[in-house]
């Protein structure tokens, strides 16, 4: 064996005892009672002939009225009722122990440890395909079952062994050479089997990027917004012959290896009927040299038949499980996958300043850096503006700052602590941020702004808010806050662009917290309200330290000072009238937005 193959061995069994160790951690009484079980079962051959042997000889003697006895004839027989009951039973608890215990709950614990690492992970992870092809390929591992698989062969097989065993020695009494056809009659399935499986993974690693492109297709199909989007753009049909395609493509994919693999298994079947063609003739020449008797012809026949089926079902389970192992040591890949390296210094009551020195940031596989040589101080109770044109790295500024991306080069910290030793659980409870991509949740406006169990005081501040950000008509058209709920499903309402951003801003301004980032909050409400909001916003910021990203020039009058980005650098700094004075890019920002409003 080269070296590559000693490593990939060793990995398998690291991968294997890995699964071992999982069923002793999570289901340690059902991965007790499966090989109990199994062991049992291959006894329970055994136990009944000898009870059975051991009655019909009592019957024989008692008819025969020699030493027989019909109390040990009566011992007998509740012994194999008693051995049928047991056996009943101790195969209804296997039964429920495998099902329910070794398949069933382990799904759901499986799933809940994706679920888990997904949301410990950094969240800069989430915009690297290699990470989340892995998470793809672990969901993948545990929706087909593989580790329970893995687990529940590897019992069945060790188990057997002694049965299969005493099989072969009985089949190799009668003859050695019929042991050895009707092993090695079947010793191809292994083969078949081991790359069959071996394709079908291979398959599914190399349709994973597409297979995602499948069901994110799919789920446009789902999705209330793009539904409106491509049937009034009229590109539904577009869209479905696109999902039909990419899905035709990976079904054919699948359904080619298929019917290859159909094809081996039926040589496999042929060779071993040529093996049993073989085991039969061979039997006969027995026979007829006086080797083995007529009477027992028969059951060297079935003896060699039971043979080729154990050993079949057995190198079939063989052959599966070193792919089944490469499926779970995705799921392990995955789970193993280093969390989010939080710190745990408390950043304090408030933050006081923020402070970048030389940062520079680059996305996963991507070749230039997005922020580049980044300096700059936020202090207590200052409000901010940062503009810049689209893709100027403005939204990414914010997400380093907050810790949510790490620098790639620099520091950043948050009250002098460096924001890689922050706590940053206690971080974030003293940030009220609004992203781009806010969610509006389909419950009720209370929980949309509290999102978390409510303060007694809560609904005077929420009615406040609301009514200062302009939702106050749903509020009162509803009476109740807990009783206005959002989403036609829930028999709630439909609200516009506009008042969906209005309540993402309530819910960012609702948060306690002294610290406020705004992600381009107005984008979607009009131009006559914009002002009013926007205005109201800085109200509401008032003595918070507040960062307002914003393509609307207006808000720069407003602030303390004003950050303008372009091609991810800090390019320009200062006040409204600084920067009008500098005449530079800032001065080119606020005059092409004002020539809109000029003409
Ligand atoms: P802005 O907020 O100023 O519009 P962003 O911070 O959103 O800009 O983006 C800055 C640059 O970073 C853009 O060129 C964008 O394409 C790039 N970018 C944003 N997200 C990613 C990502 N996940 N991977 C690679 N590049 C990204």
């Amino acid at each position: 064996m080269d070296g590559n193959g000693k490593q990939e061995k060793k990995i398998k069994v690291k991968t294997l005892m890995k699964v071992y160790h999982f069923f002793w951690k999570y289901r340690r009484i059902d991965s007790i009672i499966a090989p109990f079980y199994y062991i049992l079962e291959n006894f329970s051959p055994t136990v009944s002939t000898l009870i059975l042997a051991g009655f019909y000889q009592e019957v024989y003697w008692v008819l025969r009225e020699e030493m027989g006895s019909y109390s040990r004839l009566i011992t007998y027989g509740v012994a194999f009722i008693v051995y049928l009951i047991v056996k009943q039973f101790v195969q209804l608890i296997a039964s429920i122990s495998t099902n329910v215990g070794i398949f069933e709950k382990t799904l759901y614990i499986l799933k809940e440890n994706i679920s888990q690492k997904a949301s410990e992970l950094p969240l800069i992870t989430y915009e690297n395909a290699e990470i989340m092809n892995k998470k793809e390929k672990a969901e993948e591992c545990v929706q087909n079952d593989r580790i329970p698989s893995i687990f529940m062969l590897s019992v069945v097989l060790t188990t057997s062994v002694l049965g299969t065993g005493a099989l072969i020695i009985t089949l190799g009494s009668y003859h050695g050479v019929l042991a050895v056809i009707a092993i090695v009659s079947v010793a191809q399935f292994y083969a078949a089997t081991y790359f069959q499986e071996k394709k079908k993974y291979q398959i599914s690693q190399e349709l994973t990027k597409e297979k995602r492109q499948r069901d994110y297709l799919w789920s446009l199909f789902t999705d209330e917004k793009s539904i409106k989007e491509m049937r009034i753009m009229g590109f539904a049909d577009y869209l479905a012959d696109q999902w039909k395609k990419s899905r035709d493509r990976i079904n054919q994919k699948f359904w080619k290896e298929e019917l290859f693999a159909h094809r081996n298994m039926m040589y496999c079947e042929f060779i071993r009927i040529i093996g049993y063609i073989l085991g039969i003739t061979f039997s006969f020449l027995l026979l007829l040299a006086g080797r083995i008797e007529a009477g027992v012809f028969g059951a060297v026949l079935t003896a060699f038949v039971n043979v080729q089926v154990v050993i079949k079902n057995h190198i079939t389970s063989i052959g599966c499980i070193p792919v089944f192992l490469e499926y779970a040591k995705d799921y392990f890949d995955f789970i193993e996958l280093p969390g989010e390296q939080g710190g745990s210094v408390k950043v304090g009551e408030k933050i006081q300043k923020i402070s970048l020195k030389k940062v520079f940031f680059r996305y996963p596989n991507a070749e230039d850096f997005t922020l580049k040589n980044i300096d700059l101080e936020i202090q207590v109770g200052e409000t901010i503006a940062v503009v810049g044109e689209n893709g100027s790295g403005k939204t990414t500024l914010t997400k380093v700052l907050l810790g949510v991306y790490a620098a790639t080069e620099g520091n950043v910290a948050i009250n002098d602590i460096p924001i890689n030793s922050i706590d940053t659980k206690d971080l974030y409870k003293k940030i009220a941020y609004l992203s781009q991509d806010y969610m509006i949740y389909k419950m009720s406006l209370k929980e949309n702004i509290v999102l978390a169990d409510m303060p007694e005081n809560a609904v005077e501040d929420i009615k406040r808010i609301v009514s200062k950000i302009g939702l106050d008509d749903i509020a009162a058209s509803c009476g109740d806050i807990s009783q206005v709920y959002f989403g036609k499903e829930f028999g709630g309402i439909e609200l516009s662009g506009g008042q969906a951003q209005r309540l993402a801003i309530a819910r960012a301004i609702y948060k306690a917290g002294n610290l406020v980032i705004l992600d381009e909050p107005t984008s979607a409400i009009d131009p006559i309200q914009e002002a009013e909001i926007l205005s109201q916003i800085m109200n509401m910021v008032k003595g918070k330290t507040a960062i307002i990203i914003s393509h609307r020039m207006s808000v720069c009058t407003k602030v303390d000072r004003i950050i303008v980005m372009k091609e991810g650098a800090i390019s320009e700094a200062g006040t409204h009238e600084e920067l009008i004075y500098k005449n530079g890019e800032y001065m080119r920002l606020f005059k092409a937005q004002s020539c809109w409003y000029e003409s």
